[in-house]
């Protein structure tokens, strides 16, 4: 027997619909690529991605074609999203930080048939581009009195392309499952690979996300989103904002601490959400000039472990909560979030910070497991550590064009790749990538728990371990160390700080100090550079044996 309720499919333009009907004058505030702060609100952006959608219908554009954008946050962006959305086709977020040939590659790869950039990814276009042929326009996100001179021969400005359409448009129905977007994961092992997300679990997942337990915004939030649209779908926050009519705040192009102050500040910013760099980038502008956050509430810190030195500084000089989050390209990105369950709620201090440093519980819509290599779960004990597998609804069931299909179990759970415990209350913390953790005697080693300790350090600027071969052992841990600008710690001083924080045969080998630890494209450390650039070193240990 079925259930007889409407049939409503979960698409995404109605989240527009409804922010435009119930929230229709609450703003949407972008720092502009060409410069100033442009003001927008649910109605116009609404009617501006409705042209969208009747344009790409003119100009031949429709369900499953593939439509790249190479943008920042902005309200043009969004609007671009949801008309592209609109009319069933399939918006294609490229990350600029990937190397020019990467994003060919993913261009070929996803048979992207148009593209929308802004000015400032404009030369890496002209430059690569012309290698994309199933590209046939470009449409640069400005008007004509931005509009640069461009050796593309088929290259538009996207405020004259959109005077064409009047507006006068329906948007398109069809099924949930419809393809609605894509992404795709950075690559740091093999060739990216392709995630599509539909309608129905972009919509779940905005639910999940903005529960209130999640990350907990409503309309009465003025929320940041400073992790990138082509981060996952900003973490879920272009469409979670709308759907509970919260303001927008989008950073366009500037992420440095000034530039993000700057509209915490004006905009009164009291939700927010970016990478650990980025708040490194801000707490350390707020202590050169003393400044607060008075409006600030939550940040969202994720992508890849929150040091705790961050937490601490949010929590105790400026009174904002954090929310460590974990997640991936896979899971629309979310996973799990750090909010406390009232089991944790007379902790403090020390406690209350441990906590803290685990990635947090899943809310509904994410299942999670921890198993050996054979798949045998583990127990929910904070401490036995394993391969972390889950499964949702807005989790990939497989990539585009059937990459990789090792990750997905024919039982219908995702192997994530990290090594995480999670513990009695359900909190999760990740110890590991499966293909970083060191391998020392047929035991475990924490790659991330020893960098987040060596972080700890006053003199330390950042820290990466790798495991490095060892004659008896396989694998020890080495400590790579970048030292903070005037300070001179030597190892000794590193180890003893470490010292009966962790067991003892955790203890890295050795540390070596350089000038720079090499980054992937979304900020994480790349462990397989690394460890190439430390392939022959011996370490002492090798000696005493
Ligand atoms: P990629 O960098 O490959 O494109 P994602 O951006 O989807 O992939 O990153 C997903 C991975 O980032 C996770 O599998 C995990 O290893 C790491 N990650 C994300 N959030 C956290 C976190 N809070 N702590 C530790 N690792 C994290």
């Amino acid at each position: 027997m079925l259930g007889l309720m409407q049939q409503w499919p979960l698409l995404c333009h109605k989240i527009l619909d409804y922010a435009a009907a119930q929230h229709g004058q609450r703003e949407i505030v972008s720092r502009s690529v060409e410069g100033p702060i442009v003001r927008t609100n649910y109605v116009e952006l609404r009617g501006r991605a409705l042209k969208v959608a009747q344009r790409l219908e003119r100009d031949g554009y429709g369900l499953g074609d593939r439509i790249a954008t190479l943008a920042w946050n902005t309200a043009r962006h969004l609007e671009v999203w949801y008309g592209i959305m609109g009319v069933g086709a399939v918006y294609h977020t490229l990350n600029p930080r990937l190397f020019p040939e990467q994003i060919v590659w993913i261009m070929n790869h996803a048979e992207d048939r148009l593209l929308f950039v802004d000015l400032t990814f404009l030369p890496i276009v002209e430059k690569h581009c012309p290698g994309v042929k199933s590209v046939k326009k470009v449409i640069v996100l400005t008007d004509a009195a931005h509009m640069p001179q461009t050796s593309l021969a088929n290259a538009v400005a996207y405020e004259e392309w959109l005077a064409e359409a009047d507006g006068d448009f329906a948007w398109k129905s069809f099924d949930e499952t419809t393809a609605a977007g894509m992404c795709y994961t950075s690559g740091t092992t093999g060739n990216p690979k392709g995630v599509v997300y539909s309608h129905r679990s972009n919509v779940l997942h905005a639910m999940m996300a903005a529960m209130p337990d999640a990350m907990g915004i409503s309309t009465r939030d003025t929320v940041l989103p400073v992790v990138p649209m082509f981060h996952a779908n900003a973490w879920g926050l272009a469409q979670s904002s709308p759907m509970v009519g919260a303001k927008i705040v989008m950073p366009g192009g500037k992420m440095d601490g000034a530039s993000i102050y700057e509209l915490l500040d004006t905009e009164k910013v009291s939700f927010t959400a970016a990478v650990p760099t980025v708040w490194l980038m801000l707490l350390q502008y707020l202590e050169e000039t003393g400044k607060k956050l008075p409006h600030l509430k939550r940040v969202v810190i994720g992508g890849s472990a929150c040091p705790r030195a961050i937490t601490e500084k949010f929590q105790k000089n400026y009174d904002v909560e954090v929310i460590h989050a974990w997640g991936m390209t896979e899971m629309s990105p979310l996973g799990t979030l750090c909010t406390m369950k009232p089991e944790y709620d007379d902790l403090q201090g020390d406690a209350r910070f441990a906590i803290q440093q685990k990635q947090g519980y899943a809310p509904f819509g994410v299942e999670m497991k921890v198993t050996d290599d054979e798949d045998r779960e583990h127990p929910w004990d904070g401490k036995t550590f394993g391969r972390l597998k889950v499964r949702g609804p807005a989790v990939a069931g497989s990539y585009y064009g059937g990459a990789s299909s090792e990750q997905f179990a024919t039982d219908g759970w995702f192997d994530t790749g990290d090594v995480a415990h999670i513990d009695a209350h359900g909190y999760m913390q990740i110890t590991d990538r499966a293909k970083d953790v060191i391998k020392s005697g047929g035991e475990w080693i924490s790659s991330i728990d020893l960098e987040n300790l060596a972080v700890g350090h006053p003199d330390v600027a950042e820290a990466a371990v790798i495991g490095v071969r060892h004659s008896k052992w396989d694998e020890r841990p080495l400590l790579v160390i970048v030292r903070k600008p005037g300070r001179e710690p030597e190892k000794a001083d590193i180890l003893s700080f470490m010292n009966g924080k962790i067991a003892k045969w955790w203890m890295p080998d050795d540390v070596a100090f350089v000038s720079e630890i090499p980054h992937t494209a979304s900020g994480k450390i790349q462990k397989m550079t690394l460890r190439e650039q430390f392939k022959d070193y011996r370490l002492p240990t090798e000696t005493a044996i």
